[in-house]
């Protein structure tokens, strides 16, 4: 055993005990639609994934949020041993990389978007469960690119150490100045000098700039804005992270939370030189190199969110259970209102899961372009129900629910930015109402014919149609 932490024989401690109030092991609680397209190999690992989760990376949280430190400069340059060490437990597990889809990578350990998906949700229940498992955002996304769009050279270079956790990376597209969820407006500059491309711009939200480990950086950037096509503009190029004028200039905050190590940093590019041969794809190429990273990516959020809205509901049955909470003589349980939001908790989540695995299993089934309602609909629905779940949480634990004494401040936290990464709620139901109404004017004449149809029957029966509560009742003015 290499981790110095005691490992016990717990199997009956959390997961699949005997007391008839415990659940069910993860396996077991599989939907019983997603089962048939569940491997016998995806079911074994993902019990080992939520006990791995429920019993060494949960309660190593705390340990880490304490081993990063005080102060910006050291909290942006630690490197928690207890990680390290989950690292390890996890390889010896055999949990590690799962996220790489079988039908379109070979580098992976070789499940798919489904089974993924549902380890995923026990991942989302721990801060750092995604990264012991090398599983973390946006690492999986960049490695995703590489390995699609990279070439051999880039692979070795960058995909080797990302797959085996020896390095991390950030991607960065959103910009300060521009209105970034529109993609057509970035303008970082790219500009080809000879057998160099020269960087200038800025950057911000590049989650994971925080982290000295960061290497190696995805940016989006404009190459050639003369372009007639809005979407040939632009182009994706990798840049060392340690790239002479490169200038992390501060760190933001999530609603105060400043994310450490990892966190999210305005940079600023200034005559920044790479080779030609960095560029990702091609120049111009850039719109297809965001749009192949995206699909499978969102899924991976939903379903990590969806760990966290089962971790708050967790939450929020031990509060309604404390026996030392009896607000106004009874414990919160005794409360109907409390039974009914956990009942509306329970619906919410169950619902939104079968929604994204549905969306996975639709990747599945062919790819990404093929999914993209479904893809989209989780976007929009995930974060919104997981928010919900959390702030029910919240509101159980009264002030101990928006302090550090709960994980549900830094979750809700959390939670909001899904609202916003990767496109704003507001993109996406754009795209999904426009997609909709195209069916309008369909469905307008199919009403039209059907009241006719109606009409044509009534006469068949020699009724005359009627409104189903007309009356024609008239009042006679001589009573009047
Ligand atoms: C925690 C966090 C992590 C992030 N990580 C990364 C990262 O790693 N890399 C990266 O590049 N970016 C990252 N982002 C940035 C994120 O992707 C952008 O913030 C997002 O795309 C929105 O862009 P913007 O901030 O420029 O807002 P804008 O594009 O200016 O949009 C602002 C608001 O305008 C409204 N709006 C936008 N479009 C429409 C529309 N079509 N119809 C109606 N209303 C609309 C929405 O309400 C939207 O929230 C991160 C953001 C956060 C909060």
């Amino acid at each position: 055993m290499s981790v110095p932490y005691k490992i016990e024989a717990s199997e009956e401690l959390l997961l699949g005990g005997t007391q008839g109030e415990q659940q069910p092991r993860a396996s077991e609680r599989i939907p019983i639609i997603a089962r048939p397209f569940v491997s016998d190999r995806a079911k074994k690992t993902l019990d080992i994934v939520e006990k791995f989760v429920e019993e060494e990376c949960i309660p190593a949280d705390s340990i880490y949020a304490q081993q990063v430190g005080e102060g910006v400069v050291n909290r942006f340059s630690a490197h928690p041993p207890i990680l390290e060490d989950l690292k390890k437990r996890a390889q010896e597990l055999g949990l590690w990389n799962m996220f790489l889809p079988k039908n379109h990578f070979k580098e992976g350990a070789g499940f798919s978007n489904l089974e993924y998906g549902l380890m995923a949700e026990h991942l989302g229940k721990s801060h750092i469960a995604s990264e012991a498992t090398n599983c973390a955002a946006p690492d999986t996304g960049n490695m995703e690119v590489f390995a699609k769009y990279g070439t051999q050279e880039q692979k070795d270079k960058w995909l080797k150490p990302l797959l085996a956790g020896k390095i991390r990376s950030a991607f960065l597209m959103t910009e300060p100045d521009v209105a970034s969820s529109d993609a057509t407006n970035i303008e970082l500059s790219i500009k080809k000098e000879g057998n160099e491309y020269v960087l200038n711009g800025s950057k911000w939200w590049s989650s994971g700039a925080g982290d000295p480990r960061c290497k190696i950086y995805i940016v989006m950037g404009k190459s050639d804005p003369n372009n007639s096509s809005p979407y040939k503009q632009q182009s994706v190029i990798f840049v060392p992270a340690e790239t002479p004028g490169i200038t992390i200039k501060r760190m933001l905050s999530v609603y105060g939370f400043d994310d450490a190590p990892h966190g999210h940093g305005h940079l600023v590019f200034d005559n920044v030189r790479v080779p030609t041969s960095s560029i990702c794809l091609g120049e111009g190429r850039g719109f297809e190199v965001i749009q192949g990273r995206l699909g499978p990516g969102r899924i991976h959020h939903a379903m990590r969110s969806i760990g966290a809205a089962e971790k708050a509901l967790e939450y929020f049955l031990a509060r309604m259970n404390d026996p030392r909470k009896k607000p106004f003589g009874k414990q919160l349980h005794e409360h109907g209102v409390m039974l009914e939001r956990a009942a509306r908790s329970r619906v919410e989540i169950d619902a939104s899961r079968l929604q994204v695995l549905n969306a996975a299993i639709m990747i599945d089934s062919k790819d990404a372009k093929f999914a993209l309602k479904e893809i989209a609909e989780a976007k929009v629905l995930v974060p919104d129900m997981a928010l919900k779940v959390i702030d029910r949480a919240i509101q159980a634990y009264g002030g101990a629910g928006v302090c550090q004494d709960t994980p549900l401040a830094n979750m809700w936290a959390h939670g909001r930015t899904m609202r916003i990464v990767d496109g704003p709620d507001e993109v996406h139901l754009i795209q999904l109402g426009r997609n909709e109404n195209k069916k309008g004017k369909f469905m307008h004449q199919k009403i039209e014919w059907q009241k006719k149809k109606s009409e044509e029957m009534a006469r068949s029966y020699g009724i005359e149609k009627r409104d189903v509560l007309q009356l024609d009742r008239q009042h006679s003015k001589a009573k009047l």
